[in-house]
């Protein structure tokens, strides 16, 4: 195996490695609930930039976001700044999801294929329209508006079971289901039309001195760099990439048989494929590793005290009945009462699990109920 087929298999195995941490988070967050597991929200740089508005208007973070998100949005940012879209490319485990579709899509059909030119240029802006339609009810709501409508929301919600996501997320679910039969025809099908921090990253990446250029006296012509790359951009027919479409997997790099034809740049300093996957994910969690020792890295909400007094609004899905009846003052036995919750289901039981021993349990109903009072 030469070097260059080792880089590309690495930098899968990076991208697996990632993806499979974050379902593992993820199946984490729904068995031990939002006190003790980050949600996927949390840990989704375009969570920041939902509570942006809110951030700056008031100094508040909106629900399920914390420093943290908005640690890894900046970290994102800086990424795209230096060296444009790389963390789609090398470090998004929703790329990631994609991008193995798409394998196996190769796999099957031997090809991948190509939506026509025509209609695929004004497929692209799509996702800015979702950018701006997201950020506009985002900021308005003060809340996660779109997370019923997030595949990756649905992605991280596959463990509590299709049922409850047909219930809950339908329009997520369906939309993850067409990412993936998406991927398996078109690669990277969401990254492409829809994914509105892609937009964000695309824009960004404008600003970037970072490109890469051919050499054009190397170029044998053989079109492997246009065939092998992901956001089906013309490579061999271009001098240099400053598209915003690229998401600097660095696989038309890898797939050049001609040493030295297509190069990073950085300013005016070249570097080497498996350098410049290095930096960026090095930046990334190097990022994370340092905000975390100066203590501004947080993905959970802070507990709250046992003698503190919480309103209906405040109670958590996350919280035990048990802690509930403290927060609110009231007696467990008061609780389950004005909840109708029969002796049976353990004080442990988390808020939004009581509906495992009732059907007909709403939360926000039985939060209704005790605000009443
Ligand atoms: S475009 Fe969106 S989904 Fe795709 S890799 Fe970038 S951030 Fe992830
Ligand atoms: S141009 Fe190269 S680095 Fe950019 S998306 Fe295509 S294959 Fe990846
Ligand atoms: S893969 Fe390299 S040699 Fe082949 S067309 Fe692209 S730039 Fe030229």
């Amino acid at each position: 195996m030469n070097k260059n087929k080792k880089i590309k298999f690495i930098r899968w195995g990076l991208l697996a490695l990632f993806l499979i941490l974050i379902t593992i988070q993820g199946f984490l967050h729904q068995i031990k609930g939002g006190g003790e597991a980050a949600s996927i929200h949390a840990l989704c740089p375009y969570g920041a930039l939902e509570g942006l508005y809110s951030l700056i208007g008031s100094g508040t973070f909106i629900e399920k976001i914390y420093s943290g998100t908005m640690v890894l949005f900046v970290l994102t940012i800086i990424i795209a700044l230096i060296f444009r879209r790389s963390f789609c490319g090398l470090i998004c485990p929703f790329g990631a999801l994609q991008e193995f579709f798409a394998l196996l899509g190769k796999k099957i059909f031997k090809k991948s294929f190509k939506i026509p030119r025509k209609i695929d240029i004004y497929l692209r802006y799509l996702k800015y329209l979702v950018l701006l339609i997201t950020i506009f009810y985002a900021w308005k709501t003060a809340g996660l508006w779109m997370s019923p409508y997030d595949p990756w929301a649905a992605y991280a919600h596959l463990s509590e079971g299709i049922s409850s996501l047909i219930d809950e997320n339908l329009v997520g679910f369906i939309l993850l289901i067409v990412t993936i039969i998406g991927s398996i025809l078109y690669d990277r099908f969401f990254c492409k039309y829809l994914c509105p921090m892609g937009a964000v990253y695309g824009l960004i990446s404008k600003f970037s001195p970072y490109k890469i250029v051919k050499n054009q006296e190397k170029c044998v012509n053989c079109n492997l760099c246009t065939k092998n790359c992901p956001m089906n951009i013309d490579v061999a027919n271009s001098n240099q990439i400053t598209s915003a479409e690229c998401i600097n997997c660095q696989l038309c790099v890898l797939s050049c048989p001609k040493d030295g034809c297509l190069e990073n740049r950085q300013v005016t300093k070249s570097l080497k494929p498996a350098l410049t996957i290095t930096m960026v994910i090095v930046l990334f969690f190097s990022g994370i590793l340092i905000s975390e020792s100066l203590g501004i890295y947080n993905t959970l909400p802070a507990p709250i005290p046992a003698n503190q007094t919480i309103t209906a609004d405040e109670i958590k899905g996350y919280m035990t009945l048990k802690e509930v009846a403290n927060g609110l003052k009231v007696d467990i036995k008061e609780l389950y009462e004005k909840l109708d919750i029969p002796e049976n289901v353990p004080e442990k039981t988390r808020f939004k699990d009581v509906k495992n021993f009732i059907p007909e349990f709403s939360s926000d109903e039985a939060k209704d109920i005790l605000g009443k009072d």
